[in-house]
């Protein structure tokens, strides 16, 4: 079976030097163990952090071990009376084509439900993030407005029709593109979105808000950090809150990157800027699965998902991360 191994730490943005693809044996299923075939396997930016050797909320990435992220399978052979061959599982040891492992170690999922990509998605951890994010870290209310960075993403893309859902009177996204930007319009029912690359973020923002009516948002959803964070301080109302998710715009950075120079209006605003990991909330999952798969089921939460094709080309599909090259769910099919 196929590996990608990490080989050294990446200085910056990644290259393909830094991982290798390595051929090994598979070895016999011992007790209660699977053999998967994985079908789906997902890249995500947190795992630019695991590629550091530095202290983070996920242990660093193993020199030359595989790189282990997301995936669904099949499972080809089964010692396991819970997981039986033919089974769908999910699990987090992937870049990798086939393995073994402990049957303890994945999930077998409902492919009558959804499809197997859907668990790497807005069934996944990503929609779990979008979920926590707006219901506990935002402590979203109904009217409130919602302004979602990274909108066209994975996460960004459930926050914003999630935000719908619970109750949101209006929503504005930002993303890298028009065709994105159309997307978030046309199709997911925003009621404002902007390309960031068309000018100020400060400027587009203030402009998306008189566009839906005036006012300042309630709730600025942070995926990317940096001029975004800036812009949406200056615009969130009096005990606005900030669900801080993640900051990819900081990701590759080897100096601190400044901080935001609005950040004094957080005393006056009486604003929250409140950070998490999803992982931290895993008693919100059971509420999630009792909404999420009935959204996506009846259309009111649409999902696409962008795919790189073949093992080879997985350090590709996670550098495009890094330049939008995904509208929705970045996967590579095996
Ligand atoms: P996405 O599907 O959103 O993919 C990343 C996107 O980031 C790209 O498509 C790109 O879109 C955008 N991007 C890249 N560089 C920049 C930049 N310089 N400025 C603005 N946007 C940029 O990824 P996910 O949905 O998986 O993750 C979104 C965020 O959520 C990340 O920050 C991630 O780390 C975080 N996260 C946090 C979790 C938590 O527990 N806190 C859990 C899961 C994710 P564009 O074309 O619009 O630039």
């Amino acid at each position: 079976a196929r590996q990608i191994q990490l080989v050294r730490r990446p200085a910056g943005l990644p290259t393909t030097d830094d991982f290798r693809m390595v051929d090994v044996d598979l070895p016999d299923l011992g007790p209660d163990q699977v053999r998967v075939r994985n079908t789906v396997l997902s890249v995500d930016p947190y795992m630019r952090g695991r590629m550091n050797d530095t202290e983070s909320y996920a242990e660093p990435y193993a020199l030359e071990a595989p790189m282990l992220g997301a995936a669904v399978g099949v499972v080809e052979e089964s010692t396991s009376d819970r997981v039986p061959v033919g089974a769908t599982v999910s699990h987090g040891a992937a870049w990798r084509d086939a393995e073994v492992l402990d049957a303890g170690a994945v999930r077998v999922v409902d492919v009558e439900r959804a499809p197997a990509s859907a668990y790497l998605g807005v069934l996944g951890m990503p929609g779990l993030t979008a979920y926590v994010g707006l219901r506990r870290i935002a402590a979203l209310a109904e009217g409130e407005t919602v302004f979602v960075s990274g909108a066209a993403g994975a996460v960004g893309s459930a926050v914003g029709q999630f935000a719908r859902q619970l109750g949101a009177a209006r929503v504005i996204g930002s993303a890298g593109s028009p065709e994105k930007v159309a997307w978030l319009t046309e199709e997911l029912g925003f009621d404002a979105a902007f390309d960031y690359h068309d000018g100020k973020v400060s400027h587009l923002l203030r402009d998306a808000l008189d566009r839906t009516g005036g006012g300042r948002a309630d709730v600025y959803f942070d995926n990317v950090g940096g001029e975004h964070l800036e812009a949406a301080l200056l615009h969130l109302a009096e005990f606005g809150r900030v669900a801080a998710c993640g900051a990819i715009t900081t990701y590759n950075d080897q100096q601190p990157a400044p901080g935001p120079r609005t950040i004094g209006l957080v005393v006056p605003r009486k604003l929250t800027i409140r950070g998490f990991i999803v992982s931290d909330h895993a008693d919100l999952a059971g509420d999630f699965y009792a909404s999420a798969p009935g959204w996506v089921a009846d259309g009111s939460v649409r999902t696409r998902e962008t795919y790189f094709e073949g093992l080879e080309q997985t350090v590709d599909a996670f550098l495009g991360l890094f330049s939008g090259a995904n509208l929705g769910k970045m996967l590579v099919r095996l």
